[in-house]
């Protein structure tokens, strides 16, 4: 591959801080940054209820989709604006920073003035002109990994990004179709010390749609810590059974804190 922006022969490492003027802002690069919260915004109280049990137990960054990828076109669509509108607002009461997807480049405009971060979902991670237009803005992205990506067009995905200015993007691996059905897809953990070692961008794991199943969800978010990422974004409910997308691999916020105990000793143990 030829030299990108993104090899560590580049330049330092990227790091940033997440978050608008009104909330407290999270640095990504140092320590292990949490962000969690349901697949899709459901209604305002439960999405209140959910952002404040998240901020006292300690996540960084509060995360909800408003406007939902579903596979089926008769699944639950997301609230779209509404949803955005919501996560604003008890984003803003619990003075957290929030991350939602962004699926349409006509979207940014309505979405960017509210988010602190914006996600690219897989199935977005080709889409070439939402990749640059988001890299026109100055504001995190979340670049998610194709669930049928390699590794190089993931990296030059992210390229996109930072060629149009934008150097604020964290990669995050949510895992990959092969062979295996056990799990909803294989989460790749390699890619994790691949990125660690040869590239400056910050990476993140999502162990909820890289299992699909809850009862995993702490084990690989754990194994995830121990390859090095620099975060961890996780689905919780307040009521996982009843979550009304990916019910299956959410976990409660008591399961969250319980491992993010466990996350804060291993970087004690780490190091960083
Ligand atoms: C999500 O995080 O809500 C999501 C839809 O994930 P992915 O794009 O990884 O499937
Ligand atoms: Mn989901």
């Amino acid at each position: 591959m030829t030299k990108l922006l993104i090899d560590k022969t580049s330049g330092e490492d990227i790091k940033f801080t997440i978050g608008k003027d009104d909330v407290e802002k999270v640095a990504i690069g140092d320590k292990k940054v949490i962000i969690s919260g349901p697949c899709s915004v459901e209604d305002i109280d439960t999405m209140r209820s959910i952002c404040k049990r998240l901020k006292e137990i300690g996540v960084h960054i509060l995360r909800g989709g408003a406007f939902k990828p579903r596979t089926s076109p008769y699944d639950f669509q997301g609230l779209g604006e509404e949803g955005v509108k919501i996560l604003h607002e008890v984003s803003r009461e619990n003075k957290m920073p929030f991350v939602t997807e962004v699926m349409d480049a006509r979207h940014i405009e309505l979405i960017e003035p509210y988010a602190d971060m914006l996600q690219i979902g897989s199935r977005n991670m080709y889409n070439y002109t939402l990749l640059k237009e988001v890299g026109k803005l100055d504001i995190p992205i979340i670049l998610k990994r194709g669930m049928s990506a390699t590794l190089s067009e993931w990296l030059l995905a992210a390229e996109y990004i930072l060629k149009e200015g934008n150097e604020k993007v964290i990669m995050c691996e949510r895992g990959i179709r092969t062979f295996e059905n056990y799990t909803r897809n294989t989460l790749d953990l390699n890619s994790v010390a691949v990125i660690k070692n040869k590239y400056r961008l910050p990476v993140i794991v999502d162990p909820s749609h890289g299992t699909g199943l809850r009862e995993l969800v702490s084990t690989m978010s754990l194994s995830a810590i121990a390859t090095g990422c620099d975060g961890l974004i996780i689905e919780s409910h307040t009521h996982p059974d009843n979550a009304v997308s990916d019910a299956r691999q959410t976990i409660s916020i008591e399961t969250l804190k319980d491992l993010n105990d466990k996350i804060k000793l291993m970087e004690t143990i780490l190091g960083n």
